[in-house]
């Protein structure tokens, strides 16, 4: 069984042309699921896959990274073997504010008789979520206030950080085994993102060696990373990923 971390995009939200950042978890080259689903998103997706997703995780409501779902709305609910059927994977705290930056508009179809969630399989998490046998553990990050951005991981596999500042706590909790780690990283850092200095601050040299970077500025600016020796994820970019164990819990 071969897995894979397929990035779509890897900019920061102002990079347009790199794509806004969002990756497919790959099983034996297949699509399992969508991280992240920004305004270019599905066409990128589309680029690659037949159709829409069947399952989407959302790490937070930046719009780089939900504003594509109105269009998945409209996809899915003129669709009837696929409405109610495209499970999206989010942190329960994250729901009040998708729901006021995309689910709310007044009348999610002109002519009315639509609710917009109906169109999908809505699944709010806490600690993780169970997606075709497999676990999947969901944390917070430090992306804006707390409680609002979530990373993922499938242990032993990888990890996919979302924005956020440095996380170390979380990484060492996550980032077990042969986990390759994609994360945010900028050349310089901010309040919201990791520059590469947070990197080399906060991480050992056998972690920063499972890194891939991705959530930079530009395409100069990915070189420029690189050439400081680190992994840099650039879109359409296949990350080779160790097989899961399947024998996990959601007790942990
Ligand atoms: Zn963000």
């Amino acid at each position: 069984m071969s897995w894979a971390l397929h990035f779509l995009g890897t900019g920061a939200a102002h990079a347009v042309e790199l794509g806004s950042s969002a990756a497919v978890v790959e099983r034996d080259g297949e699509p399992l699921l969508l991280i992240d689903c920004g305004p270019d998103t599905l066409d990128r997706y589309a680029a690659t896959y037949a159709g829409v997703p069947n399952a989407l995780y959302i790490t937070h409501t930046h719009m780089d990274h939900v504003a594509g779902l109105e269009r998945l709305f409209f996809k899915l609910w003129f669709d009837p073997a696929r409405r109610g059927r495209v499970r999206i994977f989010l942190h329960a705290e994250l729901l009040p504010w998708l729901q006021m930056r995309v689910a709310d508009y007044p009348g999610a179809l002109a002519e009315g008789g639509a609710n917009f969630w109906e169109a999908f399989q809505l699944v709010p998490c806490t600690r993780g979520f169970w997606l075709d046998g497999l676990w999947f553990d969901v944390f917070g990050t430090r992306h804006h206030r707390p409680g609002t951005s979530f990373g993922l991981a499938l242990r032993g596999s990888f990890v996919y950080t979302g924005d956020t500042r440095p996380i170390p706590e979380m990484l060492a909790v996550h980032a077990v085994g042969d986990a390759r780690v994609a994360h945010d990283c900028g050349l310089v850092g901010n309040p919201s993102h990791t520059g590469i200095d947070d990197i080399e601050r906060e991480y050992d040299s056998a972690l920063r060696a499972r890194l891939v970077l991705y959530h930079y500025g530009s395409a100069a600016d990915g070189e420029a990373l690189e050439s400081r020796g680190y992994t840099v994820a650039r879109a359409s970019d296949r990350l080779a990923l160790a097989t899961p164990p399947v024998a996990r819990t959601d007790a942990g």
